[in-house]
């Protein structure tokens, strides 16, 4: 069979399976739907990597040995469809990419929290002076890193759809932060299909990895004890302290395995938040494994300082605090965020809505927020939601008038909270863009 792959998408995922499949001997052709970027294409002219764009041509495919599918392409779309029932296999770059390296993997997945947790994984392992990488949603694709330079430890941040065309790929260690409706218009709107999706993590682990996984999520914490598996299971957040379980006791962290039982002082930890705590866990517990200190582990917590767009302090103007929540994407989100508010709040909601059940915010809005005011094209639905339960409601169309009305309602010692539980492609580019123009909006106050 010929050594050649054809990737699906020209995104950070296809630029990365691109290069590391030339280095290791692959004919490569690039397929986008889309427009590929100059920079993009001068970069597979120079790697002698065939492209086309805004078109897929199926008989260009037909003698590839995989299609790396990128993880922004549905499953549904026509090209994989055909190319499925050909019978090529259709892989992730994070499948591909896992061939050619023989380093220790810890995979990151989950709906919420899966950057926060792989950068403060990445954090204290790199503290502790490992050889390690964050790669995959986070930073480069991981495929670009191992065509990059051989390490020894990869943290990847890994969504759904990368687990959804994996086939060998095997993490050491698996880490599932927890699992709410999310991304449901690609599952068909089925939770257990995207619920199967993140567990798939573990398809392949052996008796000699570990699954690391939020014991508080009752969905998540159910489907992973009726399932099989081989790996070790270990429950972050539980509030049963059985063996192999990381829980809160006394301000710390306790660690407990079969052989050993750490405690760490969680007193200082700068980021807010049950949410956090619960990452700070996660991430503690991989470091545990991999026979970091609790010094090294305190020490690198204690100064973490957290991601932007996720409960990111902005400014105190006039004693009120400015916070930036955008990467909020679903209501799970906004729940441990308002759940951290210990003041009165004016939330900053809208934009693309994903399916949205918003009756779990219902005693939080009412305990802790005083006006609610809409920032998107369409707010029918958080109108009908809360109108009942909140004094003040107020409809805008742009960052610049939320931030403005905003201001005007807060009073000393509120905060002013921008956590959308929407996407954001009505009236901004991405949840990015979104995050940096409210900041602007408040430096301009
Ligand atoms: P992801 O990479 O999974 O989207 P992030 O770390 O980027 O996760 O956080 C996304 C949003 O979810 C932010 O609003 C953040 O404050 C919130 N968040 C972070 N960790 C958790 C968690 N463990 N549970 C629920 N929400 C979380």
């Amino acid at each position: 069979m010929s050594k050649k792959i054809v990737i699906l998408g020209a995104g950070e995922s296809g630029s990365g399976t691109a290069l590391l499949a030339k280095k290791e001997g692959f004919q490569v052709f690039v397929s986008d739907q889309g427009i590929i970027p100059n920079s993009t294409k001068n970069r597979f002219e120079s790697l002698g990597v065939e492209w086309e764009e805004k078109t897929h041509t199926l008989s260009k495919m037909q003698d590839a040995q995989y299609i790396m599918k990128s993880p922004g392409i549905s499953d549904s779309t026509p090209i994989v469809q055909s190319l499925k029932s050909i019978e090529i296999p259709v892989i992730s770059e994070i499948e591909f990419a896992s061939k050619f390296t023989n380093a220790t993997l810890i995979g990151i997945t989950g709906s919420n929290g899966k950057t926060t947790t792989a950068m403060m994984t990445y954090k204290i392992l790199d503290d502790a002076g490992y050889d390690v990488v964050l790669a995959g949603n986070v930073g480069n694709s991981f495929a670009k890193e191992v065509a990059q330079t051989e390490h020894q430890f990869y943290v990847l941040e890994i969504s759904s759809f990368q687990l959804d065309d994996i086939v060998n790929f095997a993490p050491h260690i698996g880490v599932i932060t927890n699992i709410t409706p999310d991304h449901l218009d690609r599952y068909n709107y089925d939770f257990t299909a995207y619920l199967k999706s993140k567990l798939r993590i573990n398809s392949n682990q052996t008796h000699r990895d570990f699954l690391l996984f939020n014991g508080e999520d009752p969905k998540l914490s159910k489907a992973i004890h009726s399932m099989k598996t081989k790996s070790k299971l270990h429950e972050f957040g539980t509030f049963n302290k059985n063996i192999n379980t990381t829980y809160i006791e006394n301000n710390s962290i306790l660690i407990e395995t079969q052989k050993t039982k750490t405690m760490i002082n969680t007193m200082e930890f700068p980021l807010k938040g049950r949410h956090n705590l619960l990452n700070a866990m996660a991430a503690s517990t991989v470091a545990h494994l991999l026979d970091v200190s609790k010094e090294t582990i305190r020490e690198s917590l204690l100064n973490f300082k957290g991601a932007p767009h996720r409960l990111e302090p902005v400014l105190k103007i006039q004693n009120i605090r400015y916070i930036n929540d955008s990467k909020a994407t679903n209501v799970n989100a906004v729940y441990f965020a308002l759940e951290s508010m210990s003041e009165p709040t004016v939330w900053i909601v809208g934009g693309v809505d994903k399916g949205n059940d918003y009756e779990m915010l219902y005693p939080l809005v009412r305990e802790k927020v005083k006006a609610i005011i809409c920032l998107g094209i369409e707010n029918q639905k958080i109108i009908n939601a809360f109108e009942s339960i909140t004094d003040l409601m107020v409809e805008t169309q742009s960052m610049k008038e939320a931030v403005l009305i905003a201001k005007k309602i807060a009073q000393k010692n509120d905060n002013v909270l921008l956590s959308p539980a929407c996407a954001s492609f009505d009236l901004f580019e991405n949840y990015e863009d979104r995050g940096n123009q409210f900041k602007q909006a408040v430096r301009e106050l």
